[in-house]
Parts: structure tokens; C-alpha cells; sequence
């Protein structure tokens, strides 16, 4: 009986820390407050989850991932968009994320500034055209529930969170 390892199927938790290509932290998760993810489901950048493929439990990975294997290349600028195009009342601040519908397809879109009643919205991931560094340490695998599997992402890091959809 060979030691488990990455592969699909496996939630795997990890912490890790992501930098860009200037050492800047864009996100990390602690030892304390680790990762869960489901491997093969698309749950993280294709270029990580190729790195950590056949890991096992304590194994430290570093991962540089170009934006193609990333969040991708930025493609088209940002368009202004005025604030009544979107529903009155509805809060809106500069990061948030929207799922912009043309009525036959979905996209998602990010607010990336606001000047008095215009938006400029942008439809590139905010790390699209990033190089991630990712450096971090597998802490756990595990197989997933059949409630996971087919929900394509883990319940926390123990299967055991509840969630409302
Ligand atoms: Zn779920």
C-alpha cells in the first residue's frame, strides 16, 4: 500500500504563500488557517495543480506559474460603464465582483475604479497577466465525499462545513 498522494478525487489542504514577480504578497494561508481544495475540479490555477500532482502529506512544493497557466493573459481595457446600468440600491466599491449576463452567455467582471457616476469595469481576473510564485507545504489529503465530488469543492478541511447552495 503505497502513501497517499495528490491526485484527482483527493482534497488536499495546504498553506502556501503567493507572491508576484516583485516579492509582493498577493495572498497566503497559514498553518492555522490552511487551504482545502479538490484536486482535478478546477478548484485552483491549472499551472499549481500540475505541481502539486503526486505530492504527499508534509511535502514543501514552489511553483512558478505563467499567466497562461494562471488566471491568463489580459486580453481587451477596462470599459466605462455607467452607474445606472446597474440595480439602484445595489452597493458597489472598487474589487467587488459581478457576474455580468448579455442574456445568452455569463461572465464575471471586476470593478476596478469609479469616478462620480461611472464605473470602469474590467473582465481580466485581477491577477490575469500575473506570474505567481507560490511557495507552501501539503498538510493533509484526504478523499473527498461524495458530497464534495460532486459539488467540485471540499467542505473545509474536514468535509464537515455546511454551505447554502
Ligand atoms: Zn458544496
Amino acid at each position: 500500500m503505497g502513501a497517499i498522494k495528490v491526485e484527482s478525487g483527493k482534497v488536499v489542504v495546504l498553506s502556501y504563500v503567493l507572491k508576484d514577480e516583485g516579492g509582493e504578497i498577493i495572498d497566503e494561508a497559514t498553518a492555522a488557517d490552511p487551504f482545502p481544495y479538490l484536486h482535478g475540479a478546477e478548484n485552483i490555477v491549472p499551472g499549481l495543480e500540475a505541481a502539486l500532482t503526486g505530492k504527499l502529506v508534509g511535502d514543501k512544493f514552489e511553483a512558478v506559474v505563467s499567466p497562461r497557466e494562471g488566471f491568463g493573459e489580459r486580453i481587451g481595457e477596462p470599459q466605462i460603464v455607467p452607474r445606472s446600468a446597474f440595480p439602484e440600491g445595489m452597493p458597489i466599491e472598487v474589487g467587488m465582483q459581478f457576474i455580468a449576463s448579455d442574456g445568452e452567455s455569463e461572465m464575471p467582471v471586476w470593478i476596478v475604479g469609479q469616478e462620480g457616476d461611472e464605473l470602469l469595469v474590467d473582465n481580466n481576473h485581477p491577477l490575469a497577466g500575473v506570474t505567481l510564485h507560490f511557495a507552501g507545504t501539503i498538510l493533509a489529503i484526504r478523499d473527498a465525499l461524495q458530497e464534495e465530488l460532486s459539488h467540485g469543492h471540499p467542505h473545509g478541511v474536514d468535509g464537515l462545513n455546511t454551505h447554502d447552495h
